[in-house]
């Protein structure tokens, strides 16, 4: 409240300084302190210098969430009706749109993304919560028809206390995302946010408390991977784990969560392909493929860091989409240029790395390439829009994740070549078709191994429609109303009547 946008950003810039951030873990409805009292620092990555400070958790204070979020899983939460708790998210959603411009500001600080994109985001959080005050009084059980004799039913109960551990590359609309089907289903929640963005989920916390949500009911626990993510995963008093995050720690994740046979949702890597067949509108698949690659400098899990491209149209396409690319501004997130930097000096090192061993095996760099930093003020972790052409399926380039502003441009002869390439990692997250001929992209849709297929608009949908991995990219459903399944047991009861 009182949050001044405009001013600041100027403020920011010219100080690198900002009031009222949320600096403690958020438990049992209030922000306490660590009980180590350790604080670690938050970077800017558009400049590579601290702003902020926060909580460093650790295993006593997970303990202390945890044993919060159980009381508050039996207490007065126990007792909302679904369409009471459908009313309290509809008042996060309201909260959320009206404290839109700080979280944004916040959000767009902390990882470095374009104030726009942040924007959207934060506007995409508060849709998520009025879809799931929506799906609160609607999400239902089945009667099953066993004769005269009995009378059998299910009921989707709630499953326990949850854990979220959220990655830095969209740290509110990841939680969100997590966070609102979890309460929709009458769940209590321990959140981890990344230890790069640790900000805009004490924040939400913040807002749901105010919206009237019972302490307890969402505690968060800032804090590294190792010290805070890791004690939360492996605690016994856990009933569900949503991980968003790498597959290296996705394997961990899960290897801790078998010791208490945990309940886990995995989010992981992915490195999707965009299809464009022979007949596709040029100018349109060029503007989704700079979409698809450089929104969030790359650094979305659903990127489309493939382009698959018929042999027909290679130089057509490839023109439209290097112009593109050249035209791409770097700037800092919050004077919203082109794009912006990546989230941090190590993610910029992994990006760099990847592309100078692509180059020293002779893959062809058509643009970019090269780390680069704020025309403005010569600071801050950046990284040039590149695009890699001809890339062989089983370069390294093309079967490991790279999580940064890098497109992989492979070709194809026909379909058959197209579904192989598509096929040929180890992720099947998403996937993008562009093409004229409907029945060409729905025959792809059916033979490609992902979890969502866009046809001619990549990233299309929402939060009405499932997303999630195969293979690599991991496994349950999130957003749709699928999700509000993914946080609750099915009971079946029989009655011999
Ligand atoms: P990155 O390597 O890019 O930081 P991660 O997948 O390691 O990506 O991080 C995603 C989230 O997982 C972050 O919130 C991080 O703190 C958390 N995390 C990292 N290691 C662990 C772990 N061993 N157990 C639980 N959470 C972890």
């Amino acid at each position: 409240m009182g949050f001044d946008l405009a001013s600041s950003i100027q403020a920011y810039l010219a100080t690198g300084k900002v009031e009222r951030l949320p600096n403690a873990l958020f438990m049992d409805g209030e922000s306490v302190a660590a009980e180590s009292r350790q604080s670690m620092p938050t970077w800017d990555p558009g400049t590579g210098r601290i702003f902020s400070e926060f909580a460093a958790g650790q295993t006593e204070d997970v303990d202390r969430a945890v044993v919060s979020s159980q009381k508050a899983l039996k207490g007065e939460w126990s007792r909302f009706t679904p369409s009471q708790r459908g009313k309290l998210l509809r008042n996060v959603a309201e909260l959320i749109r009206k404290n839109s411009d700080r979280l944004s500001f916040t959000e767009a600080l902390d990882s470095g993304k374009r104030l726009d994109e942040a924007m959207g985001d934060v506007a995409g959080a508060a849709n998520c919560f009025d879809y799931y005050a929506g799906a609160c009084d609607k999400y239902q059980g089945i009667s099953i028809p066993l004769g005269p004799d009995y009378v059998a039913y299910t009921l989707n109960e709630p499953l326990g206390v949850t854990a979220h551990i959220i990655p830095w590359n969209y740290p509110l609309s990841t939680a969100a995302r997590g966070i609102a089907p979890a309460l929709a289903a009458g769940c209590t929640v321990v959140a981890k946010p990344a230890e790069q963005t640790p900000l805009t989920a004490l924040m939400l916390a913040e807002l749901c408390m105010e919206a009237g949500l019972p302490k307890g009911v969402f505690n968060v626990i800032t804090g590294t991977g190792q010290a805070a993510g890791a004690a939360l995963v492996k605690h016994p008093g856990i009933h569900h784990i949503t991980f968003t995050g790498s597959v290296t720690t996705g394997i961990d994740v899960m290897r801790e969560a078998a010791s208490n046979i945990t309940h886990v949702l995995l989010e992981l890597g992915g490195k999707s392909p965009i299809v464009a067949l022979a007949d596709c509108d040029l100018e349109l698949t060029a503007d989704n493929v700079i979409a698809g690659i450089f929104e969030n400098a790359g650094q979305i899990c659903s990127a489309g860091s493939r382009l698959l491209v018929h042999d027909s149209i290679h130089d057509a396409l490839i023109e439209k989409v290097l112009k593109k690319t050249k035209a791409i501004q770097l700037g800092h997130g919050l004077k919203n240029s082109g794009m912006g930097p990546v989230n941090s000096e190590l993610q910029l090192k992994r990006v760099s790395g990847h592309v100078e061993s692509a180059k020293s095996r002779g893959i062809e760099v058509l643009c970019g390439g090269r780390i680069s930093n704020d025309p403005d003020t010569g600071l801050g972790w950046f990284y040039e829009p590149t695009l890699l052409d001809r890339v062989p399926l089983l370069d390294a380039a093309v079967q490991q994740e790279i999580f940064g502003p890098v497109l992989c441009i492979q070709t194809f002869a026909d379909m058959e070549e197209a579904v192989h390439l598509a096929n040929g990692t180890q992720f099947g997250l998403v996937a993008g078709v562009f093409t004229k001929d409907l029945s060409a992209a729905h025959r792809l849709a059916q033979q490609i191994d992902a979890g969502q297929v866009y046809v001619n608009e990549y990233f299309a949908g929402g939060i009405a429609v499932p997303f999630g991995g195969n293979k690599h990219s991991g496994f349950g459903r999130e957003k749709g109303l699928e999700a509000v399944g993914s946080y609750c047991k099915t009971k079946s009861v029989v009655a011999r009547i």
